[in-house]
Formats: structure tokens, sequence, C-alpha cells
């Protein structure tokens, strides 16, 4: 059973539906197909074979434009997303404000395996802490589970995808168990020099985690782990896990992994889920409605083919939304009864609220200590080889903002490319001819950037609703956002420059520009971070939450959500192993149920 058409997966009743192929998608279809489920996966983007379809190895020069951003591909020519990025051609979202304190941006990855082609694979679990946020500091909420639910999950995650990184035993920082991590890959020469310099301040620099192989993973003890008292899967991912060759560090991982060294659904997840036999995938295929049967409970899903343009109806038992956060929001809300004429799942009234993104907030600087290195081969791991867990802790209340952030680093001489040396002036005092050759020499290698990575606590500003007017160009109506950040984000911002620009300077380097001090000018516009979650939160309580602890909606049983639409709130951990061990956690609920809800 693989790819198959629209038309093909109408006449068919499987036992799941799983909307969306990317993080939450994938590691709910791996979970369900190795358990023996029947599986209809449904992806509005195009089919994408990473192994054939990955630039690895060309080089700037070989591009448009030298490879440079364009409003089509931000993120370079080479990048993964062969379909999406801030705007969708004729898929739009409506914006109340468009300034960058107010306006919330949407990222969307319109392709097999969504964002997960192209992702940082910055994968930090969240820590005891960060599931209990509310009984902490009485801002926000709990959420219904705690580290100790989420963390065999977080160990199963790791062995499968493969996880970099190290135990380090600091607060919230969660340490791994033995068996789970691979080994971090070696540091730069610019990262030891920002441990060194910081160790001074007080602040930790450890070994990044990222879902890349530095080495091949243990496919010989991991499957038995994985899949307990399951046979059949534990062949099938230990086979799967041979094909899979460990990184070589010469290749930027934005552009997708043809090795299968880091992790994408495409790679990762979905290729022992199809070998199973059980999965079967219909790409191009946009949802918009789940459809109730007349016992009230999901029958399956409205989608449209988008290569034809027809509206089709795919059954089955139990419907799985991981859209992404939003979209699954969409979804629901646009899933309209006489039984749910707010939308389905929405007898609360919390479908769309309390989305969340990620504090933001960066500075580099220039390094003299750093200039005229000799050449060496430093592409590394595509960055955090280390980081810096949130380490104030104990000194939370004297901060004037409530929650933490860590921060993210990276330096050294990647791939050369349009821009590398640019902007040298304020360094040069601008040169031309042979000595602007020999600054670019100088100074290429010799600067350091810092990104912040914070907590945002969930407020009654930031949510999206159904615009009334406008639709998309297959008819279906689209999502109106509202924005807002708290003093909590804004000041936590402004602590994020402070720190860096002390870092630069303990390096004995100089800050670009300048540190701003007003946290509203610091802080990166809502979904700029692209860590969309919330929307439709987990909870204890029916009145105040739209799913409970297993991620099933209250109002409609055989419905589940395993992207980031459940999150209670956002630490500053990167959302997306939590995604996948969650949706592993929900998906193993989903197979014991079987009998229950389908
Ligand atoms: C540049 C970038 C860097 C990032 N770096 C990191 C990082 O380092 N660490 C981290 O934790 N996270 C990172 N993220 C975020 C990460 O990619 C997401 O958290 C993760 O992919 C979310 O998984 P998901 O399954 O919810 O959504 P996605 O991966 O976006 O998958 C959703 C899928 O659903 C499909 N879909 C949407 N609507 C419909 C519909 N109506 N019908 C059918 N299918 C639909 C989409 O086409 C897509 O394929 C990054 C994201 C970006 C863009
Ligand atoms: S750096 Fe390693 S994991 Fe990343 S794309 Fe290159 S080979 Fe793959």
């Amino acid at each position: 059973m693989p790819f198959i058409s629209s038309a093909t997966a109408a006449k068919e009743q499987y036992d799941v539906i799983i909307v969306g192929s990317g993080a939450g998608g994938g590691q709910t279809a791996y979970t369900l197909t190795m358990d023996g489920a029947r599986v209809l996966m449904l992806e509005a983007g195009r089919k994408y074979d990473p192994v054939s379809e990955t630039p690895m190895f060309q080089t700037p020069d070989l591009a448009p434009l030298r490879g440079t951003g364009t409003t089509d591909k931000p993120f370079g020519f080479y990048d993964a997303t062969i379909d999406g990025g801030w705007q969708v051609p004729g898929e739009p979202y409506v914006q109340t404000r468009t300034d960058d304190a107010g306006r919330f941006d949407w990222w969307r990855a319109r392709m097999l395996g969504g964002r997960t082609n192209h992702w940082g694979r910055i994968s930090l679990r969240n820590g005891p802490y960060d599931f209990k946020p509310y009984s902490r500091d009485g801002l926000g909420f709990d959420w219904p589970i705690s580290y100790e639910d989420l963390a065999p999950y977080y160990d199963k995650v790791e062995m499968l995808v493969g996880v970099y990184g190290a135990n380090t035993g600091l607060e919230n920082t969660p340490d791994s168990p033995s068996g789970c991590l691979l080994p971090p890959p070696k540091p730069k020469v610019s990262d030891l020099l920002v441990a060194a310099r910081a160790a001074k301040l007080g602040i930790p620099v450890v070994p990044g985690r990222r879902a890349v192989l530095t080495q091949q993973l243990d496919w010989k003890t991991s499957p038995a782990k994985l899949h307990p008292g399951n046979p059949a899967a534990q062949k099938i991912i230990a086979e799967d896990m041979q094909r899979r060759a460990a990184c070589f560090w010469a290749t930027p991982c934005g552009r997708g992994c043809s090795i299968r060294a880091n992790y994408q659904s495409t790679t990762v997840h979905l290729p022992p889920a199809l070998t199973t036999g059980k999965l079967d995938i219909v790409t191009d295929a946009m949802v918009y409605e789940v459809t109730l049967g007349k016992d009230g409970r999901a029958a399956g899903v409205g989608f449209v083919d988008r290569t034809t343009g027809k509206h089709q109806h795919a059954a089955a038992r139990v419907v799985v939304l991981a859209a992404s956060a939003c979209e699954s929001v969409r979804i629901l809300l646009n899933s309209k009864s006489t039984q749910f004429p707010h939308g389905l799942a929405n007898s609360s009234g919390k479908v769309g609220k309390y989305i969340m993104d990620t504090v933001g907030s960066s500075l580099d600087g220039q390094v003299p200590l750093l200039e005229s290195m000799p050449p060496h081969n430093e592409d590394a791991a595509s960055g955090h080889q280390m980081y810096v867990p949130w380490w104030l802790y104990p000194h939370a209340q004297k901060l004037g903002f409530a929650r933490g952030y860590h921060i993210e680093f990276g330096g050294g001489k990647g791939m050369p490319g349009l821009g590398t040396a640019e902007g040298l002036e304020w360094l040069t005092g601008g040169s031309y001819g042979k000595k602007f050759k020999q600054d670019a020499r100088r100074y290429y290698g010799s600067f350091v950037g810092f990104d912040g990575r914070g907590e945002m606590i969930p407020n009654e500003h930031s949510f999206c609703e159904i615009d009334p007017v406008v639709k998309d160009k297959w008819g279906i109506p689209v999502l109106r956002f509202h924005w807002k950040w708290s003093e909590h984000e804004t000041r936590q911002a402004a602590h994020m420059q402070k720190t860096f620009a002390e870092i630069i300077e303990a390096m004995g380097g100089r800050v670009r520009g300048r540190a701003e001090t007003d946290g509203a000018k610091a802080i990166a516009p809502g979904g700029s971070i692209i860590h969309e979650v919330g929307g439709a939160i987990m909870g204890a309580d029916p009145k105040t939450s739209v799913t409970d602890r297993w991620c099933q909606t209250w109002d409609v049983k055989n419905l589940f959500l395993t992207d980031g639409a459940p999150f209670a709130s956002n630490a500053d951990k990167n959302p997306t192993l939590t995604i996948m061990a969650n949706a592993w956690r929900v998906a193993e609920k989903v197979v014991e149920r079987r009998g229950a809800i389908g």
C-alpha cells in the first residue's frame, strides 16, 4: 500500500485517517502502522523524494542570484521547501495588524514531510517545570501530563530519529537515559571561545542536541526497546536504520539530506511506515473539514484534490489532525454542523485560542581573536554544536519577567555565498580592490551570531479565527490572526540583547550595531520563529480546554490532535521533539482504545 489516488482512497474504509505528514503526522503514522493499524495519510502538498530531489552538493555559483534568499524562497534557492513559505500562492491568511509588535506571520510548508524537510533539527526535551508552569508562577496553564508521562517517549523518539547531545545535569534540562543519545560533534574554534568566555560570566555552554546522526543508529539493540513484543516492527526498523548513513559534515542540512543522516519525516518516519504495507498516502489532498456521522462521531474528512479541484471524502474509524497547529485549528473551525455551529470540538469556545510562538531576538558581533584563522573545514553540523540552556532559574524572581530562554549561537567559516563579505564597512571604513580582498579574507570566519529562544506565556489576545470574508482558491475560509506580546516576553527579549552583548564583549569582540534596550523593538514578530503551537490546548477540564490528556477532543471521542495544537504552554525548548514524543504517546493510546473509540 503506497501512494494512491484520491479516488482510490475515497472508496476505502480505514482504521485511521491522519491529516498532514510532518513531524506530528509522520510520527503518528509510524507508530500506528508499526502496531498494525490501516492508515490513510492525506497531505496537502506534493509528493517529494528527498533522495533524488535534495540539492546537497550544488554550490551557490550554480544558482540564480547565487542562491540568495528571495520572497519565494526566503531561506535561499537550495532550501528544501519546494512549496510554501510566509505566503502560499492562492492560500492567503489575514493579519489584524501588520506592524512588527502586533502581527503574526504564518509559515506553511506545502510538501510531503512538511516543515521537517528543512527545519533546524534542534531537538531539546521539555523539562519537568515546563509541563507545570502555572503551578510554579500562577501564569498560563499547566499541562494535564507531567515530564514523567512523556519521558519514555522522548527516549523512543531519540533512539528512532537519532539525536546527538550530552547529559549535563543542569536544572530543568533533562538528561537522557543511556543508549538514547548519539555522541555530539566536535565544537568549532568559535564555539570553544564562546564557551570559555561565557563561563567567566557564569553562563554555561554545553553540547547542543540535534536530530543528526553522528554515527549509525544502534540497530542491534534499539528496535527491541522501541517495539517490545513486536518482532515484525523490530525487523522493519532494524533494516531501515541500517539504510541511514552517518553525517559527513559538509552540506547544509536546510536543503535536506539525501543520505538520510538527519531527521525528516520523509526519510525517517514514512519509509518504515510504508514498508509495513499498512500506509496509504494521498498527496495534493487539501483537507477542509472533519465530517460527522449521525452518532456524533467523526466519520472521515472532506478534502479537495488539488490536481483536479474535485471534492472527495475519505472514511475512517478514527481521525487524527496533524496539519500544523493553526491549520488543524482551521479545519476544526471550518467543520460546522448543527451540533457544532461554532466549529467542531469547540463547545468550550477555546478552538483557536492561546496560539503561541517562541520569543526571539538576535545580535551578532565580530571578534578580532578569530580573524585571519588558517583555512580549515568548518562546515561542521550546520550549527548547534553547542548551546546555552536557561541558567537563571534560581534568580527568576529578580528578572522582571517570568520565564526563561536558551541561546543558540554560531560562527566559523561555512561555505561562502553571496553576502559573505558584505557590510564590512563598519570594520574597514570602506575598502576597494586588493585591500577589500585582504579584508574579506581577514574577517571571514570572525563573526559570531546569537539567537535567543524564549518561552511565551499564552494570552487572551493571541488567537486565530475564521475570517468571515476571505477564502482561498479552493473556496475554503481562511484564518485571521490576532497577536500581542506581554511584558514578560518583551522584557525577556531585552535581557537577551544585554546578555549577547556581554558575551561578545567578553570575547574581546565588537557588537554589530548596538544591543537594543527596548524589548518591544528587540523582539522578533509573532510567528517569525516558526514555532507555532497552541490553538486547541489540552487540559483537565472540558470547559477550559479542547482535548483531554490524550489529545482526544472532549466533544468527539474518535478525533485526536498530534501536532503542536494541544500544547498548553510553549517552553523555551524548540517544540518538535515534544510534538513527536507526544504523537507517539497519543498514537499508542489510539491503538489501545481502538475497540472503544472506532
Ligand atoms: C526554518 C525552520 C526552522 C525550524 N527549526 C526548528 C528546530 O530547530 N527545532 C524545532 O523543534 N523546530 C523547528 N522548526 C519548527 C518545526 O519545523 C515544526 O515544529 C514541525 O515541523 C511541526 O510539525 P507539524 O507536523 O505540526 O507541522 P509540519 O511539519 O508543518 O507538517 C504539517 C503538514 O500538514 C500539511 N497540511 C497542512 N494543511 C493541510 C490540510 N488542510 N490538509 C492536508 N494536509 C495539510 C502540510 O502541507 C504539512 O506537510 C523549524 C521550522 C522552520 C520552518
Ligand atoms: S550536514 Fe550531515 S545531516 Fe546535514 S545534510 Fe549534510 S550529511 Fe546530511
